[in-house]
C-alpha cells in the first residue's frame, strides 16, 4: 500500500544560479507587459537578477558553527537569523562584484551604470556605512534618499550571501523552527507564500524567504502573520467575479490583525516567480492598502517610494 507522502516541512533552495537567471527572464517578461513607470523598473531589476546569477557561484557559502545548528536543531532557532549569526565581510565582497558588474553593463542605462559605479567607491570609502545600511534593510527600517535607492543593490548582494549559506545547509538542521511567521533558516519574513503544482508539494502552500529563498510548509486559509483562520478573504485586482478562480496573484487578508500577504497559485501561472511577479503586482498592493491592510513581509529587490 502507498502511503499519501507528506508534503515536506522545508525546501532549501537548490540550483540557485539557475534560480536567479530564471528570475531575471521572469522580470524581463513582466517589464514588456507593464505600463507605466513600473516597466523599466522591471527591466533594471532583470540586470540586477543576472548579476545576482553571476556572482551566485563566484564565492563558498559562508559556514555556519555547530553550536548554532545545534540551537536550531534543539530549539528551533535560525541558525543564520540576525541576532545569532554575524554576516562576514564575504556579503560586501558579493555587492562589489554585483555592482561592477552592473556598471559594465552595456545595455543598462548610463544613469543606472553610473549610480553602481559611485556605489562601488562609497563601498570602498565607507563600508561601516554600508553595514549599517544592511542592518537597517534587514529590520525594516524607514530610508530615504541615496539609501532608499541603493535598498535593491543591498537586498540582491545580502540575498546572494545567505542564499549560498541556505543551498549549502542540510535541511534536518532548520526542521525544528517553531516560529511559523519566520523563516526557519535565517529567521527574515516571507514576501509572499506560494501553492505548489509539483508532485510532492502539490496544493501545499509555502511562505517563501524574502532574503535566503527557502521556503516552509504552513496550511492553507490562515493568517501567515497572526495564525488565525476566521478573518480570511481574498482581493485580486479583477473585479470580474469570474475572475476570481482565475487569478495567479491573490491578496491573503487577515480581518483579525489587518495585515495581508500576497498568495501566488502556480498551477495558474507555472512560470511565476515569487519576487518578480510580486514587484509585478504592486497595483494589488495598492488595493489592498486603501482598504487599511498592512503588507507583512517585504521584497529586498523593491527601493521604498518605487511604487
Ligand atoms: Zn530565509
Ligand atoms: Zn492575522
Amino acid at each position: 500500500m502507498d502511503r499519501v507522502q507528506e508534503a515536506p516541512k522545508v525546501v532549501l533552495p537548490t540550483d540557485c544560479k539557475n534560480l536567479f537567471a530564471n528570475r531575471a527572464s521572469r522580470m524581463d517578461a513582466l517589464a514588456h507587459v507593464q505600463d507605466g513607470p513600473m516597466g523599466p523598473y522591471l527591466g533594471f531589476l532583470a540586470h540586477v537578477c543576472r548579476a545576482q546569477s553571476k556572482v551566485f557561484n563566484q564565492a563558498d557559502a559562508e559556514p555556519v558553527s555547530p553550536a548554532l545548528l545545534q540551537n536550531s536543531r534543539e530549539h528551533g532557532m535560525p541558525p543564520v537569523a540576525d541576532l545569532v549569526f554575524n554576516r562576514a565581510a564575504q556579503w560586501r565582497a558579493d555587492l562589489k562584484s554585483l555592482l561592477s558588474s552592473l556598471a559594465e553593463e552595456d545595455k543598462l542605462e548610463e544613469s543606472l551604470r553610473s549610480e553602481a559605479k559611485a556605489f562601488v567607491a562609497h563601498l570602498e570609502r565607507d563600508p561601516n556605512q554600508v553595514e549599517s545600511l544592511a542592518d537597517a534593510i534587514l529590520t525594516g527600517a524607514v530610508l530615504e534618499n541615496t539609501d532608499a535607492r541603493r535598498v535593491p543593490f543591498v537586498g540582491a548582494a545580502l540575498q546572494v550571501y545567505f542564499t549560498r549559506i541556505a543551498q549549502a545547509l542540510p535541511v534536518a538542521d532548520v526542521q525544528n523552527a517553531d516560529v511559523q511567521s519566520l523563516c526557519p533558516c535565517c529567521g527574515s519574513r516571507p514576501t509572499a507564500s506560494v501553492v505548489h503544482m509539483e508532485p510532492d508539494r502539490s496544493n501545499a502552500r509555502y511562505l517563501y524567504c524574502s532574503l535566503c529563498q527557502t521556503e516552509w510548509n504552513m496550511e492553507r486559509v490562515k493568517c501567515s502573520s497572526c495564525y488565525k483562520e476566521g478573518g480570511i478573504a481574498y482581493l485580486i485586482i479583477d473585479t470580474d467575479p469570474k475572475a476570481a478562480t482565475k487569478a495567479a496573484v491573490r491578496a491573503e487578508t487577515c480581518d483579525d490583525c489587518k495585515t495581508y500577504l500576497k498568495i501566488f497559485i502556480q498551477e495558474k501561472d507555472p512560470l511565476l516567480d515569487v519576487m518578480a511577479d510580486d514587484i509585478g503586482s504592486l497595483a494589488l498592493d495598492m488595493l489592498v492598502d486603501e482598504k487599511g491592510y498592512t503588507r507583512t513581509g517585504p521584497n529586498l529587490l523593491l527601493y521604498p517610494g518605487s511604487e
